[in-house]
This record gives C-alpha cells, sequence and structure tokens, in this order.
C-alpha cells in the first residue's frame, strides 16, 4: 500500500504531540527528530531531509505555535505545509502545443521503470482529452517491447506507429512525425530504449533524437520503489539530456514514499502523474497537497470524489433513485452497484483514501471476494429471479447455490440482506415524501 510504513511512523509521532497540553522546544525537536528518522528510513534524499526539518523547526518553535491552544496540531499544520512546498506546490500539467499543433513527447527512464506501459496510459489520458495521440516504438533493442507497445495501443484504441528492429530510433522517430502529419496525429508518444543502468549509449541515443527532431517533452519514467536510485538516476536523466517532469510509477507498491518526496527537490522539476497500479487506467494526476495528506494519513477525500464522478452515469443515478423511492431495488441493481465499487479500485483502496484509515485499514481484513461471490449468486440467477426476487423458493435457491458454488445458507443471507434494504427503503421514501409536503406548506 502506498506510503503504509512512512505515513504509520508519522502518524505514531502525531499522536504523541496531540496528547500534549502544552509542548516546550524540547518536544518539539525531539518530535522531529523522530520525523527526520522516519523520512531517511523512507529513502528520501538525505540532503532534502535537513532542509525540510529546519525549514519546519524554523517555524515551528516559535513563541506563536508553543503558546497557541493546540500546539500540536499546529506543528502537524506546518509539516503538511512544508511536505506540500517539498513537493512543488502547484500541480504541473503536462505542457502542451496550443490548439491543434503538435506536440512531440519523448519518453525516457530506465528498462522496467514503466516507461511503455506509461506511454499508453498517457495516450489513454491523450484521447480523453480529444487529442489524437500517435505511440511510436522506439525501443529497437527489446523486441517484446514493440510487440507490447502494439497490444496497449490497441487496448487503448491508439494507433501505433512502429518499423521493427531495423532501424535506428532517430530514423523511426522522423518517420513518425511525417505518418502523424498525414493522419492527422496532434500528440506523438516516442516510447524510447530503456536499459538497466544508466549508460552513455544511451544518454548519446537520446540527445541524438532531440539532436534530430523538435522534442517538446521529454519526460522521464522512475519506478518508486527503487528509492533513491530513482532519485540519481532522475539527476542523471536531467543533467546528460534535460527532462521536463517525472512521472513515478509503481505508487501502489511503494510503502516508503522517499521517491516522490525527493524528486522535485533534487532535480528541480516536477512530478506530472503517479502510476497507481498495471491497469491502464491506473495514472493519476499528481497533486502534492493531495499526496501530503495521504502520507501523513490524513486521507485524499478529493481524489475518492473524483473518481466516484469519473464512474457516476447521471442517468443511472436517477434510475436508481426512483427505484429506491419504489423500493423496487431489485438484484440487477445490486449487480451494477457491486460493479461500480470494482470500478473505483475496491473497497480496501477507497478506504484508504478517508482520513485516519489508511493505517487501520491493514488490521481489518475487507473480504472483496466475498463480493464476487455474491456475483457469484445473482449470475447464477435467471433473469426472471433477478428482476422479481419474491419469486425465489426453496427450490430455486437450491438450484442457484450449486450453480454458484456456495452453501445455500450464503443464498438465505443474501436474500435476507436484500429483504432489509428494500425495507429500508420503503421506510426512507416514506419520510422523503413526508418532509415534501411539508416542504411544500411551509
Ligand atoms: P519499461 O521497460 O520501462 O517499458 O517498463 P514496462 O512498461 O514494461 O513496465 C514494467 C513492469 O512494471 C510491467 O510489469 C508493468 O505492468 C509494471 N508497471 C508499470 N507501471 C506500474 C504501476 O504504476 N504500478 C504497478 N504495480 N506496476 C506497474
Amino acid at each position: 500500500m502506498a506510503f503504509e510504513s512512512l505515513s504509520d511512523k508519522l502518524q505514531n509521532v502525531f499522536k504523541k504531540l496531540r496528547g500534549k497540553g502544552r509542548l516546550s522546544e524540547a518536544d518539539v525537536k525531539a518530535a522531529l527528530k523522530e520525523v527526520k528518522m522516519a523520512l531517511l528510513e523512507a529513502d528520501v534524499s538525505f540532503k532534502v531531509v535537513k532542509q525540510f526539518i529546519r525549514s519546519v523547526e524554523a517555524r515551528a518553535v516559535g513563541q506563536d505555535v508553543l503558546n497557541s491552544l493546540t500546539p500540536g496540531q499546529m506543528v502537524i499544520k506546518i509539516v503538511n505545509e512544508e511536505m506540500v512546498s517539498l513537493m512543488g506546490s502547484e500541480t504541473t500539467e503536462l505542457k502542451l502545443n496550443a490548439g491543434s499543433a503538435m506536440t512531440v513527447i519523448m519518453m525516457v527512464g530506465l528498462q522496467g521503470a514503466g516507461k511503455t506501459t506509461t506511454s499508453a496510459k498517457i495516450a489513454g489520458k491523450m484521447k480523453e482529452k480529444g487529442k489524437r495521440p500517435l505511440l511510436v516504438a522506439c525501443d529497437v533493442y527489446r523486441p517484446a517491447a514493440v510487440k507490447q507497445l502494439q497490444v496497449n495501443g490497441e487496448k487503448q484504441g491508439v494507433p501505433v506507429f512502429s518499423m521493427g528492429d531495423r532501424h535506428n530510433p532517430v530514423n523511426i522517430a522522423r518517420a513518425a512525425i511525417e505518418h502523424a502529419e498525414k493522419n492527422n496525429n496532434n500528440i506523438v508518444i516516442l516510447d524510447t530504449a530503456g536499459r538497466l543502468h544508466i549508460d552513455e549509449d544511451m544518454m548519446a541515443e537520446l540527445q541524438e533524437i532531440k539532436e534530430n527532431v523538435q522534442v517538446d517533452q521529454t519526460v522521464l519514467v522512475v519506478d518508486a520503489m527503487t528509492g533513491q536510485d530513482a532519485v540519481n538516476a532522475a539527476s542523471m536523466f536531467q543533467d546528460k539530456v534535460g527532462i521536463d517532469g517525472v512521472i513515478v510509477t509503481k505508487l501502489d507498491g511503494d510503502t516508503r514514499g522517499g521517491a516522490a518526496l525527493s524528486i522535485r527537490a533534487v532535480t528541480g522539476k516536477p512530478i506530472l502523474y503517479v502510476g497507481m497500479g498495471e491497469k491502464l487506467s491506473d495514472l493519476e494526476q499528481f497533486y502534492p497537497d493531495r499526496m501530503a495528506s495521504r502520507i501523513l494519513g490524513m486521507g485524499d477525500v478529493l481524489t475518492l470524489i473524483e473518481k466516484a464522478e469519473a464512474q457516476f452515469d447521471e442517468s443511472q443515478a436517477k434510475k436508481l433513485e426512483q427505484k429506491m423511492k419504489k423500493a423496487e431495488f431489485d438484484f440487477n441493481d445490486y449487480l451494477e452497484q457491486l460493479d461500480q465499487i470494482k470500478k473505483m479500485g475496491g473497497i480496501g483502496d477507497m478506504l484508504n483514501m478517508l482520513p485516519g484509515m489508511g493505517s487501520k485499514m491493514k488490521n481489518v481484513d475487507i473480504d472483496e471476494s466475498a463480493m464476487d461471490r455474491t456475483k457469484s449468486i445473482i449470475y447464477s440467477m435467471t433473469p426472471a429471479e433477478r428482476s422479481n426476487p419474491d419469486i425465489i423458493n426453496p427450490s430455486r435457491k437450491k438450484r442457484i447455490a450449486a450453480g454458484a458454488g456456495v452453501d445455500i445458507a450464503e443464498v438465505n443471507r443474501l436474500m435476507k440482506q436484500h429483504e432489509q434494504s428494500r425495507k429500508m427503503m420503503k421506510q426512507m421514501s416514506g419520510m422523503m415524501g413526508k418532509a415534501g409536503k411539508k416542504g411544500r406548506f411551509k
């Protein structure tokens, strides 16, 4: 889970701070020492940690803070603000040329960082914005890379330009741009070759592409799980090739957070997006303030709301509201709701974004497989049974249980839950009706 261990440690420090009515300078210094340790263990670069603690301390040991009614809260607020500023304060968008002018984006990074996957993710984002992206396979050393890009491009409904592995990347990039001009593509995404380690050849190749075609944005992809190595790689790429922004991948599995926290401060370049999973939809805009909230265990309600909104289908919601009012909520609706939750990234992911939930979630075993079992029970019902659950008698229950491969008790439980929801909806719609009347005759 993203930032789990860092988040846990920081929350422990804060708990102690909150517990004290008054704070002395020594209390604050001791707490900041623990924050410092937590950040170093999270693999945040040493220089960055030192500067960070210095900035927090300068603001936190002042009399205003120590004499305030809630000194603990004030210190946490300062840590939060400094963390936001460390990550760049403002959200930075990937810069695109205005209007319908073409933008050429060169994706660079070490092998395995997630370049090819992220190229396809970006292409999908651009398409959503109404752009016409073209993905270009410039990695001629790894034949599988071309195929991988083609497969991902197809999934995203984005064309992929490739010339196999017999041409050099500069020629491929040139030909791709010509192809894009002819075919009205206004975003060209060059997926370049990575190496296992930084080497001269790789850097020379990237420089050569930049010298020969007009690259508008060079985007570095780094793997969050590699911590300081990712930050060092970012420095090298910045020195040798020049980068405009960074995408940090695999944040979903990064419990420490060091790379995400250090990159901006070390390279001076903003994080544009973060990769939160292997699926092509798992790319999130990077918001320094929301990320700080997540790290500090304050949750990320805004992202949760946006995810919900992205899944929100207004006509479907209206239909559901009508059904709820009439207490006609059947198993087809139940199924739709389960799918919505799944699309939003599962219950565990959703709860993690709620304030204070991150650390608690670890001990709660959310049984998402129960959701799948419920689905398989509903799938084993006939269409008539789904839309009219009242006809489900004991022999039908037996058949459904056998079809879903579950115990009949589980079918009974689902039926009971459904009946209870219906009852509750009836009561609620009764209450809504009364409130409505009262409102009209006020
Ligand atoms: P490349 O060598 O830089 O092109 O890397 P790939 O795009 O082939 O990615 C390497 C591996 O990382 C693949 O298995 C991807 O599915 C995986 N990956 C990429 N981005 C993410 C991410 O944000 N989260 C997770 N969990 N896996 C990712």
